[in-house]
């Protein structure tokens, strides 16, 4: 945790989800209700087919709702993607962006990552920018190396604590039921600490920083207690409300 710092909670559903899937959009609006919500921030990223039902049903909630890309333009001929404006548009206010998996199958670039984060500060949106090593940057000592670059090239100078949120997952991690040690990640976090200060001053020593990959009920006091972790970024413990939720609760 970092001191003045909200925590963000946030679930990435990837391309799980089907209207079925609302049940635990509604158990999950219910569940972030109360006390806790004054203090942790609660986020949902649903595939898009689902966005405007969801935030619809999480109206009366703090629940948040986001996407989980977003093209670089604001519209335009591109079929397929859709846009800052449009997850806007269905009350959406977050997007994830630079996600390893959109960095490995769709071959996204840091360039592309930061014009995409700025399109989403342009649509008043927050972006979550994923950065992390992969296996084969981890095993060659090149983990610091690789967030300096990712971090450098991927977040824009317009970022602010409030319109930016980093989350760092580590490739190797993600889906694996494999997590670093809470050294490990201390050590990263310190450096991406570090690293957005010195970037951008008071903006970045208070923007929140993620842990995200194989986090679940069972690991995430452990990892969320570690100092300049600000939350997580939940994959496959985010699809079912009771897992969220008793991640959600850690705090
Ligand atoms: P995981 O995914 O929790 O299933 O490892 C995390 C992510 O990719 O955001």
């Amino acid at each position: 945790m970092t001191p003045d710092v909200r925590p963000l909670v946030a679930g990435n559903w990837k391309m799980n989800g089907t209207r079925e899937s609302l049940t635990e959009i509604k158990a999950m609006a219910e569940g972030v209700q109360g006390a806790l919500s004054e203090k942790v921030d609660a986020l949902i990223c649903p595939p898009a087919t689902l966005l405007y039902v969801a935030t619809a049903l999480s109206t009366d909630s703090p629940l948040m709702i986001g996407g989980q890309d977003c093209h670089q333009d604001a519209s335009g001929a591109h079929t397929g993607d859709i846009s800052a404006e449009m997850i806007a548009d269905c009350f959406g206010t977050y997007v994830i962006v630079g996600h390893s998996e959109r960095r490995t199958d769709h071959a996204e670039t840091d360039h592309l990552v930061r014009a995409k984060a700025q399109a989403a500060h342009a649509a008043d949106l927050t972006a979550i920018i994923c950065v992390g090593e992969t296996a084969g940057e981890r095993d060659a000592y090149q983990t610091l190396e690789v967030l300096k670059r990712q971090i450098f090239n991927s977040v824009p100078e317009t970022a602010t604590a409030a319109n930016t949120v980093i989350a760092y997952e580590p490739v190797w991690a993600i889906g694996t039921g494999v997590t670093p040690t809470a050294d490990d990640v201390e050590i990263a976090h310190a450096f991406m600490r570090a690293e957005l200060t010195a970037c951008l001053g008071e903006e970045g020593r208070r923007m929140r920083i993620l842990y995200g990959g194989s986090v679940k009920p069972g690991n995430a006091r452990e990892l969320m207690s570690v100092e300049n972790v600000d939350g997580a970024l939940i994959g496959g413990a985010s699809l079912k409300a009771n897992d969220f939720l008793a991640i959600y609760r850690v705090y």
